[in-house]
């Protein structure tokens, strides 16, 4: 976005054009943009809150049970605006919640395609940051499309749980990372990045050694709430994408049980010798 001389942006890419409150003077836009208020400024980085430009609507739900499905942080936040009684051994239950480290996801875009011998999504050992590679625009119709028509390559590399104090700003992610995406594909060295996303986050469930007897599970003490998501104590070993789907369907379950209906069957690996629980 540049910011004309009379303080209007103006959109590069396309060519709309927004006052300087960021609304939309000339498209093909069609909404304005969003506003940010800066918490706080430190050299080139700042940290931003978004400012709701509409009120938020507030509304009452009533209903017979409450599903809790957001991540840890989230459910945390929940409990934490709860007004009235909480019950104290749910709430110290949900306080005891722990986050794993961060994770990093940066994803390039670059102006040719390389040579691969490997599997399109490949895990990756031996790096300080880096510990998979995804040739997206192998696997991905929108971008296997895009490189169609351009001859370039789109590549994502995952971090998960890194150390924080080693890497405790994005410029130190994504300098890392482009440094060891250049050593897994010597031949990028030669292309140009087209463009380049980095995404990191704090909100991956942790499993703490000693955490699972306090570990919420899909029923809590207090009788119409019930939880889901990937950080619920299961009755089967399973985890990520899978426990939190596995822990809705078991949510869902227990409702249809406590309202006399027929549940439905869930398949888990049979747990048996160093997968038992
Ligand atoms: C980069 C990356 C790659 C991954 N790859 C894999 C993989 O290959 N295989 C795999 O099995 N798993 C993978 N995972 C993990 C998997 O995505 C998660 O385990 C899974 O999505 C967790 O689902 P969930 O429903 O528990 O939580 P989430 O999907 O995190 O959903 C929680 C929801 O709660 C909402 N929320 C948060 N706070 C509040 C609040 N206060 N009020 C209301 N809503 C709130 C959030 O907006 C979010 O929509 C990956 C994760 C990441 C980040």
């Amino acid at each position: 976005m540049h910011e004309e001389a009379d303080g209007a942006f103006h959109c590069p890419c396309h060519g709309a054009m927004y006052d300087q409150q960021g609304r939309v003077q000339r498209g093909p836009a069609q909404r304005d943009l969003p506003r940010f208020q800066v918490l706080q400024r430190q050299e080139e980085e700042v940290q931003l809150v978004a400012i709701a430009t509409e009120a938020v609507p507030t509304e009452t739900v009533q209903a017979d049970f409450y599903v809790f499905a957001a991540d840890v942080p989230g459910i945390q936040h929940l409990f934490s605006l709860a007004e009235g009684e909480t019950h104290p051994h749910v709430a110290q239950q949900v306080e005891r919640l722990a986050v794993a480290d961060p994770f990093a996801v940066a994803r390039f875009w670059f102006d040719r395609d390389f040579p691969w011998q490997h599997s399109n999504f490949a895990s990756l050992s031996g790096y300080s940051l880096t510990d998979s590679i995804t040739l997206y625009h192998r696997i991905q119709e929108d971008y296997i499309d895009w490189a169609k028509r351009t001859g370039g390559s789109v590549v994502e590399l995952h971090a998960y749980c890194y150390k924080e104090a080693e890497f405790p700003t994005q410029q130190a992610l994504l300098t890392t990372f482009e440094r060891e995406l250049y050593e897994i594909v010597p031949e990028l060295q030669q292309a140009t990045v087209l463009h380049r996303e980095l995404v990191n986050q704090k909100n991956f469930a942790g499993f703490p050694p000693n955490s699972y007897a306090e570990r919420p599970e899909t029923s809590t003490a207090a009788t119409n709430l019930l939880f889901a998501g990937d950080w619920v104590k299961m009755p089967f070993p399973c985890g990520l994408m899978e426990r939190a789907i596995s822990s809705g369907l078991l949510a869902a379950n227990e409702i249809l049980h406590r309202e006399g209906l027929q549940r439905r069957s869930l398949l888990s690996v049979n747990p048996q010798g160093m997968l038992q629980i």
